[in-house]
Order: structure tokens, then C-alpha cells, then sequence
């Protein structure tokens, strides 16, 4: 087995939430437009309450804290 071999579909996860390198997040997109399966997790992943707000929450606190802080 090959390290490029890995399972391109786990990273379907770390794309929804951004966090895959520039040429991770362009490998997976491509995989992602030939790739039923993994339209199908991304649209749930997106679905999940939580895991993506957990994200924008803390983005937003960074800002909010910003604000609060003068
Ligand atoms: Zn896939």
C-alpha cells in the first residue's frame, strides 16, 4: 500500500469544516465531483447543527471579542 493510497473519501470531514491545506482542499474537490458518496456526507456534515456553527461560533467569538474588548 501507498501513503497516496489513503482514504480520500475521510476527508470529506476536514474539507466541510476548511481546515485541509490549499492542495488537499483542491484534491478533494475534484474527487468530490466524481464522487456520489461523498456529496452526500458533505451535505449532511453541513446539516449537522453544531459541528459547522461549532466552527463559525468560534469565529465569530474572535471578532465579538474584538468588540467587547474597547
Ligand atoms: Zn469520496
Amino acid at each position: 500500500m501507498s501513503p497516496s493510497s489513503r482514504d480520500v473519501h475521510e476527508d470529506v470531514a476536514a474539507y466541510a469544516l476548511g481546515v485541509l491545506d490549499e492542495a488537499d482542499h483542491e484534491a478533494f474537490e475534484s474527487h468530490l465531483m466524481s464522487c456520489e458518496a461523498c456529496q452526500v456526507e458533505l451535505r449532511e456534515l453541513s446539516e449537522v447543527p453544531g459541528l459547522l456553527d461549532a466552527v463559525r461560533r468560534d469565529r465569530s467569538n474572535s471578532l465579538d471579542d474584538d468588540r467587547t474588548s474597547r
